[in-house]
């Protein structure tokens, strides 16, 4: 006589704290995430159609079919993503979260055709930023930054990187990562800060930028390490800011106090910024505008992200963008970010995925994986978040659209639906259909 099958009784479901089913597209990016994604894994997105996942304290217990995942758990809290697509929280890799001002009339300059450098060197740019970031308080700039963290969040913004860097004195830097540290503590989406004192040369040692970066080495940089306000460091390596032999006495000083590296790279020119991330090691660069096939195959042996932020580009108004094309053949690893700062004023992931497919030829898929786990890898949270498995935060958007493809395809708008974060429900724009007034009827 052959066993009786096995059934699950219904009565026998473990219950989950929360269920979201029926998604047209649960993108998992499921697989193996010990290493960032590169070439063809970027396509790959690990999408389950009809797809489920189960919520308990925060984390993720099970991904699935809906059918498989509904006879395993119940659930007094069930989010059905009918017609929609349910994805990882984005993750922006670049942002420079707390500084104080903005700086409107500076973008209608560039509009009619100055250019960064140019604003720089008559005090403007980054220096005025600079000038009212000193004179605020903390408390300001973390009120500040958490209304940021409120506009990212409902854009689907689960976990950020933010950088130090309009603060230029010791104060002032310790300062900001301060504020970092506050927002963090009182925003649901996770922030993760990196020190960027060697950000610009500030206008007290102008002609003397050995002095600033001493500065940055002998005092910076050990309170930084003694207070723990930090993971990262960064540098702006750039012609006429920090030097490629500059770059590494600061990356490897922050080494020295255990602070992985990070650069702002051949930005504005080729400098050799992604050379000197695949020599050094770092964890990742950014931006990466003009860098050579050379150097972007250095970064693709020592797996160094690149961190591409295609708003960045677009505001600097001269019409060149990275090369992520070339990158991807030659098995760079591709993240994104805002790089929100005050002359790149976005705090939208969605927008940032749009404008990788439009400006940098990134295929939808590939721009979704840059946004998410290749993301986590940039600023070390792989273990965490970006994608959709077992385990991980419960850090997930549900998008009123049919598809990932949506992301680039519809560009300028907001798909967020819901969004959840550490397992409960952060954002919901769901409307009531009752409460719509026709005005006609
Ligand atoms: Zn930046």
């Amino acid at each position: 006589m052959p066993a009786p099958q096995k059934r699950i009784r219904k009565g026998n479901r473990e219950t989950a704290d929360l269920l979201i089913t029926n998604a047209e597209e649960l993108v998992t990016l499921a697989g193996d995430n010990q290493k960032p994604r590169v070439g063809k894994q970027m396509r790959e997105l690990g999408i389950i159609r009809d797809g489920s996942l189960a919520v308990k304290d925060g984390f993720i217990i099970a991904v699935g079919k809906t059918n498989d995942i509904t006879k395993k758990f119940k659930s007094e809290n069930v989010l059905s993503a009918n017609n929609k697509t349910v994805l990882p929280g984005f993750i922006d890799a670049h942002s420079h979260l707390i500084f104080a001002g903005s700086r409107e009339d500076e973008f209608q300059m560039r509009v009619e055709g100055a250019s960064y450098m140019e604003i720089l060197n008559t005090g403007g740019g980054i220096l005025s930023t600079v000038k009212e970031t000193r004179k605020a308080s903390v408390e300001k700039l973390a009120a500040e930054g958490l209304a940021t963290l409120d506009t990212m969040l409902e854009h689907g913004t689960t976990t950020v990187e933010a950088k130090s860097g309009y603060g230029l004195t010791t104060k002032d830097e310790l300062k900001i990562l301060d504020a970092i540290h506050r927002a963090n503590q009182l925003h649901t989406v996770d922030v993760v800060p990196t020190f960027l004192g060697a950000h610009a040369v500030p206008p007290e040692y102008k002609g003397n930028t050995q002095g600033y970066i001493n500065l940055i080495i002998e005092e910076m940089l050990p309170k930084v390490a003694e207070k723990n306000l930090a993971e990262f460091c960064d540098v702006f390596c750039e012609r006429n800011v920090f030097s490629l032999e500059q770059s590494r006495k600061i990356l490897s000083a922050g080494n020295s106090h255990g602070l992985k590296s990070k650069i702002h790279a051949d930005e504005m020119s080729m400098l050799g910024g992604a050379g000197l991330a695949a020599d050094i090691g770092a964890i990742s660069a950014e931006h990466l505008v003009f860098s050579s096939k050379e150097n972007l195959k250095a970064m693709a042996a020592k797996n160094v992200i690149a961190v591409l932020l295609p708003a960045a580009a677009l505001s600097l108004m001269n019409g060149k963008y990275a090369d992520a094309r070339l990158m991807i053949d030659c098995g760079v690893p591709v993240a994104l970010g805002t790089d929100f700062n005050p002359s790149c004023l976005t705090e939208n992931m969605q927008l940032i995925i749009a404008l990788a497919c439009y400006l940098m030829r990134l295929t939808p898929a590939e721009a979704v994986t840059a946004a998410t786990i290749n993301a986590a890898h940039a600023i070390g949270r792989t273990n965490e978040v970006g994608s959709l498995e077992v385990g991980k935060k419960a850090d997930v958007v549900i998008l009123n659209a049919p598809n990932h493809k949506f992301l680039g395809y519809h560009f300028g708008t907001n798909f967020v639906d819901k969004v959840v974060k550490n397992g409960r429900i952060a954002v919901d724009k769901e409307i009531d259909p009752n409460k719509i007034v026709h005005l006609e009827e």
